[in-house]
């Protein structure tokens, strides 16, 4: 498996491949499940999000009682008392006398009681069907001794949180969750080396995240083709960061430059020295 052979002409049809893809998963059930929970739960004012962590630091979702009844949960009977407050804004409907246009005021806040998922019994909540690819400890040994070679720091962790796979940190540290296969593991190490090879912290404040995670998520898409290492959740991912095949298409210049930038640096990484520790 030499990623010196991998050919970077392809990149237009595997890109071309993943739009088509990333389309159908766009319309797929649990997806679909998926997106409409989460735009249930509220989105929280900056001042509500300080208001719930300093009532319940350990919250993940949060909605409120009718909300939850109407995602098929209820709330425990000991919990009633530990509701989560937070500031209701109320708003009067008006109109604009010179552009007659309708404007919202803000008259008052009341107080409003949400509470935790932890703090609820009932249907499980929908997940992103994630699935993991194992057997290909040799190929991940070599990527993470590559990536080392660049000067990047690779860390592994059994206590990322549920749901993360890796993160990178803009200044050359990744980190590789090790509670998840070899294969999927391969992937995360490459989007992760994408971000830092292609989206300095400067490019990561310029431009959005979505182009961001966009561009990363598909130069590991090409370069897990090119070594043959199956890419099941790429679709889901994209989706999830609403990017469908306009999106992928608009960035398809920046996604080759950064396959080839990736590829160049891995290639010369690895022709120096032996596989590091
Ligand atoms: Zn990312």
């Amino acid at each position: 498996m030499n990623p010196t052979t991998m050919n970077l002409g392809r990149i237009d049809a595997w890109i071309a491949h993943l739009a088509e893809e990333t389309d159908v998963v766009a319309h797929s059930d649990d997806l679909t499940r998926y997106l409409t929970t989460l735009s249930r739960f509220w989105s929280y004012s900056v001042r509500n999000c300080y208001l719930i962590l300093a009532q319940r630091p350990t919250a993940t979702r949060v909605a409120s009682r009718k909300t939850w009844e109407s995602l098929g949960r209820t709330v425990k009977p000991g919990e009633w008392r530990q509701a989560i407050q937070i500031l209701c804004p109320h708003f009067k409907k008006g109109h604009d006398e010179i552009t007659g246009e309708e404007t919202q005021d803000l008259i008052r806040f009341s107080t409003g009681y949400v509470y935790d998922v932890a703090q609820t019994d009932g249907e499980p909540l929908p997940e992103v069907p994630w699935r993991q690819t194992p057997g290909f400890d040799d190929l991940y040994g070599w990527l993470v001794a590559a990536t080392r070679r660049l000067g990047l720091t690779v860390a592994e962790y059994d206590d990322l949180e549920e749901g993360v796979h890796g993160w990178s940190n803009g200044r050359g540290v990744i980190a590789v969750s090790t509670r998840d296969l070899t294969g999927s593991r391969c992937q995360t190490l490459l989007h992760e080396v994408a971000h830092e090879l292609c989206h300095d912290r400067r490019a990561r404040l310029s431009v959005s995240r979505q182009m961001v995670e966009c561009q990363a998520e598909a130069i590991s898409y090409c370069l897990c083709q090119a070594l043959g290492i199956p890419t099941p959740n790429t679709p889901s991912y994209l989706v999830l960061y609403r990017i469908d095949k306009a999106i992928l298409m608009a960035n398809l210049e920046a996604i080759r430059a950064g396959v080839a930038r990736v590829l160049c640096e891995m290639n010369r990484a690895s022709l120096h020295g032996t596989a590091a520790a």
